[in-house]
């Protein structure tokens, strides 16, 4: 049996926050791989610009160089309309066949919002879920959640105790366009690719 990892997202761009709770999943629910999947329309983020899937792809591969556990795929990024998650997880379960088992990873924020998910009942009931924390966000609530989503569906939810890191890609975007670093917030060859391509407004710095 192989236990595969999904790990879904914007990715605008990725970050040490979701490479730690990557890490920490496959340590601690013994994954076999990940699969980091960019997001090309997330339903909830539908007003606002992100930087193009080409150059979101790109960075998570520069992020993962070197750990040959952790994969990307473009399956959204290439599938027309709206990123639906239930979607891509058919299609993930599909392509593992009987012998794949598929964890979905989020973190806090993202799975005390799952209910409300297109196909809610489809994704609760169908997969299992690994749980990572982070900051700004009660733990009783989780529990909470988590208890009420286990009852009413059956499904499988691990808590993993990761190290929270206060880091997202607002503050990263906000930091590129105010001309400031991010180098302790993203690994370096993503922030180098940043500047390079002159992404999130940090192209007006560069000499
Ligand atoms: P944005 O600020 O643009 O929403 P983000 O930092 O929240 O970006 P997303 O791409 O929205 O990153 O998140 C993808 C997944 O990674 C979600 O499940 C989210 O909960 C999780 N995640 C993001 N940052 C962290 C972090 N610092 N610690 C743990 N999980 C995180
Ligand atoms: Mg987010």
């Amino acid at each position: 049996m192989k236990n595969i990892g999904i790990f879904g997202g914007s990715f605008d761009p990725v970050h040490l926050g979701h490479m730690g709770l990557a890490e920490d999943a496959a340590g601690q629910a013994g994954l076999d791989k990940i699969i980091f999947i960019p997001a090309a329309h997330q339903p909830f983020k539908l007003d606002r610009e992100t930087a193009s899937g080409r150059d979101r792809l790109r960075m998570i591969e520069l992020a993962i160089e070197e750990r040959p556990y952790l994969e990307v795929s473009d399956c959204e990024l290439s599938r027309k309309g709206i990123s639906y998650t239930y979607l891509t997880l058919r299609e993930m379960k599909e392509k593992a066949g009987k012998d794949g088992r598929i964890h979905f990873i989020t973190g806090t924020d993202t799975f005390l919002k799952i209910e409300t998910w297109k196909k809610a009942e489809e994704l609760l009931a169908e997969y299992s879920y690994i749980v990572g924390s982070r900051p700004g966000y009660k733990k009783e609530e989780l529990i909470s959640c988590i208890e009420r989503i286990k009852a009413a569906y059956n499904t499988e939810v691990r808590v993993i105790h990761n190290v929270e890191l206060n880091i997202s890609s607002t503050e990263i975007r906000r930091r590129m366009e105010e001309g400031r670093s991010a180098e302790d917030l993203i690994p370096g060859p993503v922030e180098q690719y940043i500047r390079e391509k002159g992404l999130y407004g940090s192209r007006k710095y560069a000499e």
